[in-house]
Parts: structure tokens; C-alpha cells; sequence
């Protein structure tokens, strides 16, 4: 499409992050840190994506197991002392599932990565949507913002692409993976909040008796939970509990038609569980509904086929890379569309790298990927893609950006001996 006419402002920059979710506004940061112009583009009036729309708990910084292993450093741990400092965050202690949890104040942690990356002197463009690219060849010479003022072009010298959803990489015409493939993506869920619950009543049961009691109000025809798993946990605010019940497949949740659909199927399903809560569990005889997540959560769709593709052997065999910028030790939890969760461990104790390799699209020429649109299998996507780790990558991606300017070459070509020597001196784990 010719936006020629259309264009009524156009910005220059060197490094531009598209998406500012725990990936995105990582790279931001860790560029701006490095010195370079950086320019943040978030379709919401907010930064966070999926740390404040859906969420509040960050997985992946400790691993799962008796030894409760930090894997993840550098400057994801400034934001957690920003909201440790707020008292906007708690641990979880969780010897099973993805390991020991840090839950945060979702509304804090708006503000938190606001003032991240307006110390590292990073300019944020919200409320402004990425609808296309401007090729020169296989480059991305920039980007088209749209936004309430118009059409903008931004040009950038290097990209990086923390959309989730690989908009930027599709939209350039590099490869994926993920929607359209034979393994259908992993399902969707709407996040809802409860209020006024009374916490110590809640100790009366455990998960296992209220998945008996989900099944028992299924059978009974009464009330309908696709689902008859899903949890329910304590938040930093007395007496309110978040949870992670409701479950939906689409084929593709980047089908807007599809995704419409799925939003309001979603509420209607978090009432229904909720209806369930009040019935059913002690402790919630008084709640009342919050709220809804901002949007659904959705948990997978491109995935690029980047220099490296990560598999479910270097997850299940804990295999280490030369390139590695970030450490995993989250089992393969797989949110399938049936009403099952699959869940394969690691060996007791260990983690794997993530290679750098994986945030590079294939053929691309100063493209970077951050988050969970990196080059990886179904399987192996389902570990690597807590927002611990959403965050190491992206602090890799705004540091391989910024080595990539200042030596004028592709993110391919940048010294990994460099990028890993700045990666430890902000403190970022790479062995273990
Ligand atoms: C229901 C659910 C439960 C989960 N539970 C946990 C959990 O408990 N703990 C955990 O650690 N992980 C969990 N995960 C996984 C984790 O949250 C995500 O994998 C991670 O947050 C992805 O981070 P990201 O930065 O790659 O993407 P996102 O956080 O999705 O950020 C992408 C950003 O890009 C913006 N954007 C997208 N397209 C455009 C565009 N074209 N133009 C401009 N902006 C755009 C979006 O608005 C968003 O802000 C869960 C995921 C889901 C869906």
C-alpha cells in the first residue's frame, strides 16, 4: 500500500522497539543504557503488555526444585527492587510448577517500567499501533505508526520486533512458524480478579479439592467450566485473589474475527467461574468481581524461524550454547487446547541457555526479535516463555542492538564475546 500521501510526520531514530512488553521495554532500556537514540512504540496507553494487562505474578527468574536457583540478573533486577521498594511485590515460594513466583502490583508495575525507560532516556510512543514496513531489499528501512495523529514513518537503523506476535517479522516478509502450523498454539485465557475474600477461610482447601469440586459443578449441568483445573492465587492486596481458570482455542489468535470472538466468550467464561468460586469455595461467600484482564491472554501464535531454533531436546537435556545471553529452568508447561495442561521437567536442578542465535530472523538484515515470538519448537516455546525469561532476552536484544549501530553491521555479525561481556557487567546470569 502507497502511504505516501497519508504520511504527516516522520521520525528518525536508531534503535526502535516495537511492543513494550516484558521484551520490549527491556530492549528499550538496555539500549537506551548503551547510549543510543531509542524509540518505544505501544499500541496501549501503557507499558507492560502482558506484566499489566493480564498478569501479576513473574515466573522464570527462579528455577523449579528444592535448591529455589535465581537464573535470571542484570537489569530485570532493578525493576524488582523498584517494586520491592513500593511494597508492590511478594515471593511465592513454589517448589513444583515454574518454580518460586514474584508477585507484583500489576498498577505499580505500569509506572515502574515507565520510569525504567524514562532513566534510560528512552522515548515512548503509546496508543500507537505498527500497520506496516518500509523495505529497502530484505532491510526494514522503518516502520508506519498509526496512531490518533495520523500516519507516521519512523525510520530506524535497527529494529527490534517485542510485538508478541512477530508483526514486525510477517509483515517484512520473513519466515514463522506457530499459526498454521500442524500443532495448533496453545489456548487463551481470560485472567480475572476477586475481592473481598476472606483469606484465612481459604486455607480450608487445597487445588486438588477444588478441581473435585469444578468436576462435581460440571456434572451437575449447573454451571459451565471447560476447564476443571486452573488456579487461584493471593495478590499484594488484602483479600483480593487473581486467577488463571479460564480456557479457549482459536487457530489463530492474530485473526481478529477470531480474537473478537474469543473476548467475549472469555468474560462469559470468567463469570462462570466465578459464579462457581462464590458457590463452592470457603472463603468466597462474600467475594465480589474485580475485573477482567485488559484482554485475553494470549500464550502463543508466530513463532520466527530465526538462525537457531530451539528445541525440546536443548530444554529436556538442559543443553548449553556458545551464544547464550539467558538461562531456563521452567518445564515445558503446555496449556494445549484440550482441557489438560502438559507439564515435562527439566533434571532436578538444571537450566538451559538460550541461544542468541533464536532472536535473529532468517535472512533478516537489522532485525531483532525479544520475547515469546523467538525462533523456537511448540514444545520449547512452552518453557522459554515466562516473562523472566521474556526479560533476559530483551535485555540481550537492546544490547545486540546497540553493537550493531555503533560497528555498522547485521545483529548476526555483532562479537558474542561482546555482548555476553556487557550482559554480565549489568548483571545479567549466563551459566549455571
Ligand atoms: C494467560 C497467560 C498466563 C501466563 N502466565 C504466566 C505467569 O504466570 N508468569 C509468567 O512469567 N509468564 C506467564 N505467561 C507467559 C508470559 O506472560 C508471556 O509469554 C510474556 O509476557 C510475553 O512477553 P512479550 O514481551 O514477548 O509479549 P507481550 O507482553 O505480549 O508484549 C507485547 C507488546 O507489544 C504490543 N504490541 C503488539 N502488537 C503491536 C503492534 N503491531 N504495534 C504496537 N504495539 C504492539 C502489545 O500491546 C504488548 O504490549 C502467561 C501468558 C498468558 C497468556
Amino acid at each position: 500500500m502507497n502511504y505516501e500521501k497519508q504520511i504527516n510526520n516522520k521520525i528518525k531514530t536508531e534503535v526502535l522497539v516495537i511492543g513494550g512488553g516484558s521484551a520490549g521495554s527491556m530492549a528499550a532500556i538496555a539500549s537506551g543504557k548503551e547510549g543510543r537514540k531509542t524509540l518505544l512504540v505501544e499500541r496501549y496507553g501503557f507499558l507492560g503488555g502482558t506484566s499489566t494487562t493480564i498478569l501479576d505474578t513473574f515466573y522464570g527468574f527462579y528455577i523449579p526444585g528444592t535448591s529455589n536457583r535465581k537464573v535470571v540478573g542484570g537489569i530485570p533486577d532493578i525493576l524488582l527492587e523498584k517494586l520491592h521498594q513500593r511494597k508492590a511485590m511478594l515471593l511465592r515460594p513454589n517448589t513444583y510448577g515454574a518454580g518460586t513466583g514474584v508477585t507484583y502490583d500489576p498498577e505499580i508495575l505500569k509506572v515502574v517500567w515507565e520510569e525504567l525507560v524514562n532513566e534510560a532516556n528512552v522515548d515512548i510512543l503509546l496508543h500507537s499501533f505498527v500497520a506496516d514496513v518500509v523495505m529497502e531489499g530484505k532491510k526494514i528501512r522503518g516502520v508506519i505508526v498509526v496512531n490518533k495523529s495520523g500516519f507516521t514513518l519512523v525510520e530506524a537503523d535497527v529494529v527490534i520486533d517485542a510485538s508478541g506476535d512477530a508483526d514486525v517479522t510477517a509483515l517484512a516478509g520473513y519466515p514463522y512458524d506457530g499459526i498454521g502450523s500442524h500443532i495448533p498454539v496453545q489456548s487463551l485465557t481470560t485472567t480475572f480478579r476477586v475481592g473481598n475474600v476472606d483469606e484465612q477461610r481459604t486455607k480450608l482447601f487445597n487445588k486438588n479439592q477444588m478441581w473435585d469440586w469444578m468436576k462435581e459443578a460440571n456434572q451437575s449441568g449447573k454451571y459451565f467450566l471447560p476447564r476443571e483445573e486452573g488456579s487461584v492465587h493471593i495478590t499484594t492486596l488484602p483479600g483480593v485473589m487473581a486467577t488463571n481458570m479460564v480456557r479457549l482455542a482459536i487457530p489463530d489468535p492474530t485473526n481478529i474475527i477470531e480474537l473478537s470472538k474469543a473476548e467475549i466468550l472469555g468474560r462469559r467464561q470468567a463469570l462462570e467461574y466465578f459464579r462457581f468460586m462464590k458457590d463452592y469455595l470457603p472463603g468466597y461467600e462474600n467475594s465480589v468481581f474485580l475485573n477482567f484482564s485488559t484482554q485475553i491472554g494470549v500464550r502463543e501464535t508466530r513463532r520466527i524461524i530465526g538462525e537457531y531454533t530451539l528445541t525440546k531436546e536443548d530444554v529436556l537435556e538442559a543443553r548449553k550454547f556458545e551464544d547464550a545471553i539467558v538461562l531456563c529452568g521452567a518445564p515445558i508447561e503446555d496449556h494445549h487446547n484440550q482441557t489438560g495442561t502438559k507439564w515435562e521437567y527439566l533434571p532436578a536442578d538444571e537450566t538451559y541457555q538460550v541461544p542468541y542465535r533464536c532472536l535473529i530472523p532468517k535472512d533478516s538484515v537489522n532485525l531483532l526479535v525479544a520475547g515469546r515470538c523467538l525462533s523456537a519448537t511448540h514444545d520449547a516455546h512452552a518453557s522459554v516463555r515466562s516473562m523472566g525469561q521474556c526479560m533476559g532476552m530483551g535485555q540481550a536484544a537492546g544490547i545486540a542492538a546497540s553493537l550493531a549501530f555503533e560497528n555498522n553491521c547485521r545483529p548476526l555479525d555483532i562479537s558474542i564475546e561482546m555482548l555476553q561481556d556487557k550482559l554480565r557487567s549489568y548483571g545479567a546470569i549466563l551459566e549455571g
